[in-house]
C-alpha cells in the first residue's frame, strides 16, 4: 500500500479519485460539466505514468481541439514533471488519424508523404470529378457533393458502404461512382481529405489484423474527452484500438501492462518473443521498449496495485471516456449522443463513474443551467451541486437591449468596469451563437479600444466572403487596386482562367496602368478568346456601371447591388455546402454594417484600420467565440449575447419541428451558461435591423426556462449606466420593462408582443433571412443539417 498520497491525487474527492485510481478494464465518467472530467483525464494520465503502468507512447489521449490537447500536454508535464521522456499520443483524433496513416500509409494505397486538402482543394477535386462524368455542376455542386462525402465519412463509408438511397440522390443517381471517381483521384494526388482521416485508419486496422494487433499490443491506455460528440466513424476506430479478440492467444495474453511482468509473467518475456512489436523499428518507439521505467519494478516488488486474474481479464484495453450528453452539441456534424449511452454494452464490465459536484460555477449560475436543462427530454439525468454558495454572489443577469449595437455597446461598457475593478479581460468572454453577431463586437471594441481575440476562426473582416465582397467594393472605389481586382476578377468563375487574367496582367505591367485600365484595353481587341473577352467585357462594363452610381446610391445599397449583379451571391445561393448559409448570412451583415458609415470611403478605412489591429494572442483580451468554440473553456465572466427565437433557439431548429433541433439548442445554452464561473450576463435585444428594417424580436424561450430565484432581470436604463435615458425611452416604447415586476420583464414582453410582432418574424423569409437562418458551419446550421443527420 502506498502511504502517502502522490500530491497529484490531493484535492481530488473521493469519485474522481476512484476515476483516477481505477486504472485497468473500461470506465466512463458521465457527469456534468465544471465536475472535472477533464481534469480526471488529465491526473489518470499522470498517474499511469508516476506508477509506471505504461510508457508514455503507450498513452492514447483523445481530445476535441488541438488546443486542448496543448493544454493537457502542459498541465501533464506540471503534474508529473520533467520525469518521464516522451509524450503520450495526444491530440484529436484527426491529428492521431494522420499519425497513424503516415506510419501505414501504403496500405492505404498513399505514400507516406501524402497531402491533406483543405476544403478548397477538396472542392476543386469533386469539381472535376463530376465534370468528368459528364454532369452539369451548376445543378450539381461540387459544394454540395463534397459535404455529402464528409457525411459518409463521418459515418465510417466507402463508396461500397454508402445505402441506395443515398447513392441515388446525387449526379443523375450516379453517386457511388462520383465517390469511388473521387476517391481514385485522391489516390492518385497521393492525399486525402480530412475525412480520411478517420475513415483510412479504420480501413486499415480493420483489414490488417497484425497491424491492429500492433496497436492492440502498443496502446495499454485510451483515454477520450468529450466522448459525447464522438460521430459513427470516430467510435468505429476507438472500438477497433479498444477491443481485442475474444480468444487468448489471439490478443489477450500477449498484452498485459508493463508493470504485471513481476507476477504474471507473460509481458516480461513471453508476449515479446511470440510476437515482435512492430513499433520497436519506429523512430518515436525505438529503444524504449527495453527500459523500463523504474517505478515498475519497485511497484511490481510493492505487489501493489490491482492485478489482473488472467482468465477474468476484460476483453477490452483500459479505456476511460469522459462525457456529458447534456452537452453534445455536434449532432448537425454527424455526432452520435447514443454511443455514449451505450458504453456499458459495448465495454462490459465497464466502471460507470458519476461527479456530481460542481468546481467551476456559482450556486445561482449552476441552479440557472439545471433549470434550463431540464426541459429537455431523453436525457440521462444528473445531479449537481457546488460548495460556492454565497449570499454575495451575482444572480445571472438578464439584460435587454434596444437592438444588437446598443447591446455591444453595453456590454463594452460592462467590461470596461469589471478592467477597472481589476478584472483581467482574459477572464471574460463573449459567446455568440452565429458568427455573424461578432462583427458587432468587434467594431464597438476597436472602437472603444478593448483588445480582444477571436477563437476557433477568422475575425469577421477575414472571412472569404467578406474579403471577396470588400474586394469589390475596394476596385469600386478605388480602380486602380489591383489585389481587389485580381482577387475577384474570376470570383465567382467567369471563365477568366489562368492565361487570361496573365494577360491583363502583362499588359497592365507594360503599359504601366492599372488591370482594370488593361482590361479595358484588351477587350476592345482580339487578343483574348471570344467567350473570356466577353466575360471580361461585362466585368469593365459593370464597374464602370457600379463606380458612375457611387455617388448617388446609398452605400450599402450600392453594395448590395454589386453583389448580386456580380452574381456573387447568387454564388453562394447555389451552394449546397454546410458553410454557404452563414456566409450569407456575414454578407447582409457587412452590408448592415456600412450603414453605420457616411460613406463607403469611410467604411474602407475603417475595415483597413480593423484589418490592421492584429490577433492579440498573449496580450490580455476579451475572448470572443461561437458557443461551438467554448466547450470545455471556462471564465470568470462569460456574456451571452442574442438570446431570441430565432438567432436562439436558431430558426432552422424551429423549421424542423421536431424535439432533437430544438434540443441542441438548449444543450448549446447549457454549455454557454456553464463556462462561467462567476458572472454571466445574457442578452437579448428587442429589434434587429435587417436591411435597414427594424424588426421585432421575440426574447428567446430559454429564457422563460430560466428560475427566477436565480436570475436577476436588469434595469434596461441600469446597465453600465452607459445608454442612459437615449435607451430608456426607446425601451419604453419597445417593451414595458417598468420596475415592479412581479414576473421576470421578459415574460411579460413575451405576453405583450402582439400577433403583428410574430407576423414580422414570418414575413422575413420574404426578404430571405428566415430561408438563409443565421446558420454557419461552426454554428450548426448549415444547409446539410438534414443531410448530416
Ligand atoms: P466541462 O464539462 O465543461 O468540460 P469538466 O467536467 O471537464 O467540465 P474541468 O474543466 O475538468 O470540468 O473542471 C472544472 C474546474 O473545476 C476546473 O477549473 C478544475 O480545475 C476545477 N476542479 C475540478 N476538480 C477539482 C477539485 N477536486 N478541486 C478543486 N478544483 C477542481
Ligand atoms: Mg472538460
Amino acid at each position: 500500500r502506498r502511504q502517502q498520497a502522490p500530491s497529484y491525487l490531493e484535492g481530488l474527492n473521493p469519485e474522481q479519485r476512484r476515476a483516477v485510481e481505477t486504472t485497468e478494464g473500461p470506465v466512463l465518467v458521465l457527469a456534468g460539466a465544471g465536475t472535472g472530467k477533464t481534469r480526471v483525464l488529465t491526473t489518470r494520465i499522470a498517474h499511469i505514468l508516476s506508477l509506471g503502468l505504461a510508457f508514455p507512447s503507450q498513452i492514447l489521449a483523445v481530445t476535441f481541439t488541438n488546443k486542448a490537447a496543448r493544454e493537457m500536454k502542459e498541465r501533464i508535464g506540471v503534474l508529473v514533471g520533467e520525469a518521464i521522456e516522451g509524450m503520450p499520443w495526444l491530440g484529436t483524433f484527426h491529428s492521431i488519424g494522420v499519425k497513424i496513416l503516415r506510419r501505414h500509409a501504403e496500405l492505404a494505397g498513399l505514400r507516406s508523404d501524402f497531402t491533406i486538402l483543405d476544403t478548397d482543394d477538396q472542392v476543386r477535386l469533386v469539381k472535376q470529378v463530376i465534370q468528368a462524368e459528364g454532369l452539369d455542376d451548376k445543378r450539381w455542386t461540387p459544394r454540395s457533393f463534397a459535404h455529402m462525402i464528409d457525411g459518409w465519412k463521418n459515418k465510417g463509408w466507402g463508396p461500397r458502404d454508402i445505402p441506395e438511397g443515398d447513392a441515388r440522390a446525387f449526379g443523375e443517381g450516379r453517386g457511388r461512382e462520383l465517390f469511388a471517381a473521387y476517391q481514385d483521384r485522391l489516390k492518385t494526388l497521393n492525399a486525402c481529405d480530412f475525412g480520411d482521416l478517420l475513415c483510412h485508419p479504420i480501413r486499415l486496422l480493420r483489414d490488417n489484423p497484425d497491424v491492429l494487433a500492433e496497436y492492440h499490443r502498443k496502446f495499454r491506455y485510451i483515454l477520450v474527452d468529450e466522448y459525447q460528440d464522438t460521430n459513427t466513424a470516430q467510435y468505429m476506430w476507438l472500438r477497433l484500438l479498444a477491443q481485442r479478440p475474444a480468444s487468448k492467444d489471439a490478443g489477450l495474453a500477449e498484452a498485459p501492462a508493463p508493470y504485471v511482468s513481476g507476477s504474471a509473467s507473460p509481458a516480461e518475456g513471453g508476449a515479446r518473443d511470440r510476437a515482435p512489436d512492430d513499433f520497436s523499428s519506429a523512430p518515436a518507439e525505438a529503444g524504449s521498449r527495453s527500459e523500463r521505467p523504474a517505478v515498475s519494478a519497485n511497484r511490481a516488488a510493492e505487489g501493489g496495485g490491482p492485478a489482473p486474474q488472467g482468465a477474468e481479464r476484460p476483453v477490452s484495453v483500459n479505456i476511460c471516456c469522459v462525457g456529458d450528453d447534456d452537452q453534445s452539441i455536434y449532432g448537425w456534424r454527424g455526432a452520435e449522443v447514443d454511443n455514449i449511452l451505450r458504453f456499458e454494452k459495448d465495454f462490459p464490465g465497464a466502471t460507470v463513474i458519476r461527479l456530481e459536484r460542481n468546481y467551476r460555477s456559482t450556486q445561482h449560475i449552476l441552479g440557472a443551467a439545471s433549470h434550463l436543462i431540464a426541459h429537455n427530454e431523453g436525457r440521462l439525468g444528473k445531479t449537481l451541486f457546488t460548495e460556492a454558495a454565497d449570499p454575495d454572489h451575482a444572480k445571472v443577469q438578464v439584460h435587454a437591449a434596444w437592438d444588437s449595437d446598443e447591446e455591444a455597446r453595453a456590454i463594452g461598457e460592462e467590461i470596461e468596469a469589471l478592467q477597472r475593478n481589476g478584472h483581467d479581460l482574459d477572464d471574460m468572454a463573449i459567446l455568440v451563437r452565429a458568427s455573424f453577431q461578432m462583427r458587432e463586437f468587434e467594431d464597438r471594441f476597436i472602437r472603444m479600444g478593448i483588445e480582444y481575440r477571436i477563437i476557433g476562426g477568422p475575425r469577421f473582416y477575414e472571412r472569404m466572403e467578406i474579403r471577396d465582397a470588400m474586394a469589390y467594393l475596394r476596385v469600386v472605389a478605388q480602380p486602380a487596386d489591383d489585389l481587389a481586382f485580381e482577387r475577384i476578377v474570376n470570383t465567382p468563375k467567369r471563365g477568366l482562367g489562368d492565361a487570361s487574367v496573365r494577360l491583363v496582367h502583362d499588359h497592365a505591367r507594360a503599359r504601366g496602368i492599372p488591370m482594370l485600365e488593361a482590361a479595358r484595353d484588351i477587350v476592345a481587341t482580339e487578343e483574348m478568346k471570344p467567350k473570356p473577352r466577353a466575360a471580361l467585357r461585362e466585368l469593365v462594363e459593370s464597374f464602370d456601371r457600379w463606380r458612375e452610381r457611387m455617388d448617388r446610391t446609398p452605400h450599402p445599397e450600392l453594395a448590395e447591388t454589386i453583389l448580386d449583379e456580380s452574381g456573387y451571391t447568387a454564388m453562394w445561393q447555389n451552394d449546397r455546402s454546410a458553410e454557404a448559409p452563414g456566409r450569407l448570412e456575414n454578407l447582409k451583415e457587412l452590408v448592415r454594417a456600412m450603414e453605420e458609415f457616411e460613406s463607403l470611403r469611410a467604411f474602407l478605412e475603417h475595415v483597413s484600420l480593423v484589418m490592421d489591429a492584429e490577433q492579440k494572442e498573449h496580450l490580455d483580451a476579451v475572448n470572443i467565440m461561437t458557443l461551438h468554440a467554448a466547450k470545455g473553456l471556462e471564465f470568470g465572466t462569460v456574456f451571452l449575447p442574442g438570446w431570441e427565437e430565432g438567432l436562439f433557439p436558431h430558426q432552422r431548429s424551429l423549421d424542423e419541428g421536431g424535439r432533437s433541433g430544438l434540443e441542441e439548442e438548449r444543450r448549446l445554452a447549457y454549455v454557454g451558461l456553464t463556462r462561467a464561473k462567476t458572472n454571466c450576463h445574457i442578452w437579448f435585444t428587442s429589434n434587429r435591423r435587417i436591411h435597414g428594417m427594424w424588426q421585432g424580436t421575440l426574447p428567446s424561450r430559454f429564457l422563460d426556462e430560466l428560475p427566477a430565484a436565480h436570475c436577476d432581470v436588469a434595469e434596461p436604463t441600469g446597465v453600465g449606466g452607459g445608454y442612459g435615458s437615449y435607451g430608456a425611452s426607446r425601451f419604453d416604447r419597445a417593451d414595458p420593462f417598468s420596475s415592479d415586476r412581479p414576473s421576470p420583464g421578459w415574460q411579460r414582453a413575451r405576453a405583450n408582443r402582439t400577433d403583428a410582432t410574430a407576423r414580422n418574424w414570418g414575413s422575413r423569409s420574404g426578404v430571405g433571412v428566415e430561408r438563409i437562418g443565421y446558420g454557419e458551419a461552426d454554428s450548426g446550421y448549415g444547409a446539410g443539417r438534414k443531410s448530416v443527420k
